[in-house]
């Protein structure tokens, strides 16, 4: 177990995974590890589904953790993919479920295309266990992580870093492009969901030249603190936000132990006025 923090004032981290998508802690484990850092507000952002939402906020609720309805959208420009964090939306508005739902639905067919790709790549993986697990879930979305966690099973690679480094990551030989929504329309359809959009860490995106024209398209917020901004990358953005009259989040991306991820839970914050600013804009009342 982690040592009990001692915090004074509040601890805001809006961005964490569970094992709805790619994070290994389940909703219930995630909250515990939350509460013992001292964390009072949370936001879980699992890729592309809500599944956790229903577990996690009864958890939070009961633990005293004020928590916030997230999601981390995956969109697409020019192949490459634009994570856009959405916050307090409706989460059962038609139009997001029957996207969210094609997102999960083409999540599992490039799955399928990394797995034939690895077999012809002569580093066969068996997939279907996993698939079959996971399809067992409702709203459970898969990834990439899958199919590392499949490589280092059968023994091609030592981790799950060796595994997006030599066969899964953008450019090598197992990537598969990716279709679908453009970052813009994400930003639309979170809107007409009655949410927030936040654009994810954007410096790991490395995707500037499109914020001016989202910020247009409507674009109300950019995540600042992140675990891969360095200082440098922090200041910039916090400048752009400042100039853009943008709202800023931030968290840790907290993925749980093993994920090969981000492990920085209790580490990444986000200022309590920056929140305030958020949760204004929301409606959502402010934790005390
Ligand atoms: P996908 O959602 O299928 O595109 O998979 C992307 C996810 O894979 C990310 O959200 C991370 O959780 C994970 N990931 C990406 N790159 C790495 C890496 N180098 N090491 C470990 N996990 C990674
Ligand atoms: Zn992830
Ligand atoms: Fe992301
Ligand atoms: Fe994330």
């Amino acid at each position: 177990m982690r040592p009990v923090r001692v915090t004074c004032g509040p601890m805001i981290d809006l961005h964490m995974h569970t094992t709805a998508s790619d994070g290994r802690s389940t909703p219930s484990q995630l909250v515990e590890e939350v509460v013992a850092l001292g964390i009072t507000t949370m936001a879980v952002t699992d890729h592309d589904t809500t599944a956790a939402w229903d577990e996690v906020s009864a958890a939070a609720a009961a633990a005293g953790v004020a928590c916030l309805p997230g999601i981390e959208i995956t969109a697409v420009d020019h192949g490459r993919d634009v994570h856009m964090l959405g916050y307090c939306f409706d989460r059962n508005y038609p139009e997001l479920v029957t996207f969210l739902t094609t997102q999960r639905e083409d999540r599992e067919r490039r799955l399928r295309e990394i797995g034939d790709r690895l077999e012809r790549l002569g580093v066969p993986v068996d997939l279907e266990d996993a698939m079959a697990d996971a399809a067992r879930s409702a709203g459970r979305a898969m990834g990439r992580p899958m199919a590392a966690a499949a490589l280092v099973k059968a023994g091609h690679v030592a981790n799950i870093k060796e595994a997006f480094d030599r066969y899964l990551g953008e450019g090598r030989p197992a990537f598969i492009e990716r279709q679908g929504a453009e970052p813009a329309e994400v930003v639309a359809l979170v809107t007409r969901a009655g949410g927030v959009t936040s654009m994810a860490h954007p410096g790991k995106t490395q995707k500037d030249h499109l914020i001016p024209a989202l910020i247009e398209a409507g674009l109300p917020a950019i995540e600042v603190y992140h675990p891969e901004h360095d200082t440098a990358d922090t200041a910039r953005y916090r400048h752009m936000a400042d100039t853009f009259n943008l709202l800023v989040t931030g968290g840790s991306d907290y993925h749980g132990v093993g994920s090969g991820r981000s492990q920085g839970l209790g580490q990444f914050h986000l200022p309590a006025a920056d929140f305030a600013r958020l949760a204004e804009r929301t409606g959502w009342p402010i934790p005390v």
